[in-house]
């Protein structure tokens, strides 16, 4: 569902932009609000969430899914925990459609859906172990990487059940806004992936906003 956002770039508390194939980590207090924005449009932001003060608590794509009874991810959603409480709630979205289904690209994933020589190329599972091993003050290890929200990301389901990765629904400045009901540390991949059309063969920045 289509919502829109009354909250100014301006008043925000910070602004980041990532660059694609670059990551964020940081933490977002209950009560604060996050936006993210497809800058040029088409492009996927793969994301995680923990608990602050305990990463083992995170995302469940299928908690989510079976609360709200509906696979895809837009205004209204809250994104809950693998202890079934809520972590975020989706307040704005101007894309209108958010997937949780297809996972985030990997080297392993690329070699096996594409060509034995797409494993050199870079991928989301990388800049979410850079991002954790370049910041151990979160504490997040490897076990903790598990099933993410992938922004922006169109992926239908077909009539039959199967998932198809479809060019981008998404276009430039769409974004989507969501306010924490936690302490949370989130972590976004800024999608490299040149192999599928998540972000319409061209990687492009998006930027990431936190108020108060
Ligand atoms: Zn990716």
């Amino acid at each position: 569902m289509i919502t829109t956002s009354t909250r100014l770039a301006e008043a925000a508390l910070s602004r980041h932009q990532i660059a694609a194939g670059d990551y964020f980590i940081g933490r977002i207090e209950c009560g604060q609000t996050l936006r993210l924005v497809d800058l040029e449009g088409n492009q996927a932001a793969d994301t995680l969430f923990y608990n602050a003060e305990d990463p083992s608590e995170r995302y469940s794509a299928m908690d989510t899914l079976r609360e709200q009874g509906n696979i895809y991810l837009t205004s209204g959603s809250v994104l809950r925990s693998n202890l079934n409480r809520p972590m975020l709630e989706i307040v704005a979205d101007t894309c209108g459609r958010h997937d949780t289904l297809g996972g985030a690209c990997a080297t392993e994933s690329n070699t096996v859906r594409y060509d034995l020589e797409k494993r050199c190329m870079h991928a989301c599972r990388d800049s979410w172990m850079l991002a954790i091993t370049e910041h151990p003050e979160y504490g997040i290890q490897k076990r903790d990487i598990s099933h993410n929200v992938n922004f922006f990301m169109n992926v239908p389901v077909t009539q039959d059940g199967g998932l198809s990765f479809a060019d981008g629904i998404s276009a430039a400045g769409k974004y989507v806004e969501m306010t924490a009901k936690m302490d949370l540390v989130v972590l976004v991949s800024n999608c490299p992936q040149l192999n599928n059309p998540c972000n319409g063969y061209n990687p492009t920045p998006v930027e990431l906003l936190i108020w108060n």
